[in-house]
């Protein structure tokens, strides 16, 4: 089993006939939408696509809604695309109709860029295929000299190399993004480009006020945020390491040590984390990935990542199915890691309540009696995220009878969604149930050890109090 979770970017390629539930018997646990492309109809039939293989295969899976954010783009040229010569200048007039782009000047789509840089400052353009260098600034006009020139076409995007651009993560376009999010009932929405903490807790106000029930992943993609990393990791419910932009705003070879030391704050937090952005890239044309990708998917998975991502390998690629495949692959494998199986984890810090104490016991038990499943009866799912932040080769089985906490607990490493409603049975039936659908799928069978945590009153949030080991064939009905 699979415990570093699997997300796949929807888009043309997987509209093609059967794609889709390729990849959901491939093994996919969470499908992002990006709302940088398409429109509103398409996102929506993509989900209820989605939701239909849920119910026909009775799994659940997650969907991200992925908002754009203020990406910077520039606008149009006539012709639709210039060559830019090493060593000439080339403006960015913020007030350039937004079609009249030449080999001298181009528009932009963010019309403060002049107030925010000044000369010496380098533009980059493209992810960083070209790169300008300010000259001067005056008013609506920002004269570059190419330092890298080649081919620029329309939209591309537009990054100030170190950050420092003001523009606030939550656009006019995201608010009705996220209205339309909200109605179709993602599970999570991620915020681009956010700076700080305020800039979270903006985006949580606003989900609120269009009842909006999704949890808030942050995408670390500017460098201004790494400045206030801790902040936007606490105000929200797991990040996003975006290496494309934020690998052009810091410079690639920044790239791996903050990918590391952003995993293992986010797990030391209890939060989730997804290393997301060119995993595969190569495998958008090919069948096979590099040698270097594959590097790249273990190391993540070394490193602690929850989930991994497919961008452009799912979107628009012409191997989605293989993509998926070969992630998966390679995850299993790196998972047989001893390193990656053991974990000191919180081994000199206090518990902040029961739950948590109940969650972390269980997972020192499990490991130390050589448990082969952990169930956890839930309802929000809260103390299966705390299981899961302890590295272990023990899975852990999200027992709910929310459709919502099954579909979120499957971004969590580690931790599988299982249906269970006992609101209405005997309570001393829960014990039973649980291990049985787990002899059923042939997780368990006589003589394993199985540790169960719950709380007290059935129904109840945040309410869990025990733990109990059992062993597999004992009598289980009738104990509580
Ligand atoms: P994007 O974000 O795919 O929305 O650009 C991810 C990244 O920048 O890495
Ligand atoms: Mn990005």
């Amino acid at each position: 089993m699979r415990r570093t979770k699997i997300i796949a970017t929807l888009g043309p390629a997987t509209d093609r006939h059967g794609m889709l539930e390729k990849l959901f018997l491939a093994g996919v646990d969470v499908f992002r939408i990006n709302y940088s492309h398409q429109t509103h109809e398409i996102h929506e039939r993509r989900i209820n696509e989605i939701r239909d293989l849920s119910y026909k295969y009775k799994h659940a899976v997650a969907v991200i809604a992925d908002l754009q954010g203020p990406k910077i783009r520039i606008e149009h040229f006539k012709n639709g695309k210039v060559e830019l010569k090493e060593g000439s200048s080339f403006k960015i007039n913020t007030e350039l109709a937004s079609d009249a782009g030449d080999e001298t000047q181009v528009g932009v789509s963010y019309k403060e860029l002049a107030r925010d840089v000044k000369a010496d400052d380098v533009i980059l353009v493209d992810d960083g295929k070209i790169v300008l260098q300010i000259k001067s600034v005056d008013k609506h006009i920002i004269d570059c000299e190419v330092i890298t020139g080649g081919e620029l076409s329309n939209n591309k995007g537009l990054n100030l190399q170190g950050g420092g651009l003001s523009a606030s993560a939550v656009t006019d376009k995201d608010i009705n993004d996220l209205n339309h999010a909200a109605a179709i009932k993602v599970d999570y929405i991620a915020i681009s480009f956010p700076r700080d903490a305020e800039d979270i807790k903006r985006a949580r106000k606003m989900m609120d006020e269009c009842d909006c029930k999704a949890e808030i992943i942050a995408k670390i993609e500017r460098a201004e945020s790494l400045n206030h990393i801790e902040e936007i990791i606490e105000a929200s419910d797991g990040i996003m390491i975006a290496r494309g932009d934020l690998g052009v705003e810091i410079g690639d070879a920044a790239l791996p040590p903050v990918q590391k030391s952003l995993i293992k704050m986010a797990r030391d937090m209890d939060r989730p984390v997804i290393t997301a952005t060119q995993m595969m890239e190569s495998m958008i044309e090919h069948k096979i990935p590099t040698r270097a990708e594959v590097f790249d998917v273990a190391n993540a998975v070394i490193d602690g990542t929850d989930a991994v991502m497919l961008s452009g390998e799912t979107s628009i690629g012409n191997y989605p199915d293989k993509a998926v495949e070969s992630m998966s692959r390679i995850c299993e494998e790196a998972e047989k890691q001893r390193s990656v199986r053991i974990s000191d984890h919180r081994i000199n810090q206090r518990f902040d309540s029961s739950e948590e104490a109940v969650a972390m016991s269980s997972m020192y038990a499990a490991n130390h009696i050589g448990a082969k499943a952990i169930c956890s009866l839930t309802e929000t799912g809260s103390t299966c995220l705390w299981m899961s932040r302890i590295s272990s080769g023990i899975p852990i089985f999200a027992f709910t009878r929310h459709t919502a906490t099954r579909r979120r607990v499957s971004l969590y490493r580690g931790v599988y969604p299982m249906k269970l409603d006992i609101t209405h049975t005997d309570p001393l039936e829960a014990n039973k149930q649980m291990v049985d659908q787990l002899i059923n799928q042939g997780t368990v069978t006589d003589g394993d050890f199985v540790i169960i945590t719950k709380g007290d009153l059935r129904g109840k949030r945040g309410g869990t109090n025990n733990m109990k080991i059992i062993q597999v064939g004992q009598a289980l009905e009738h104990t509580l």
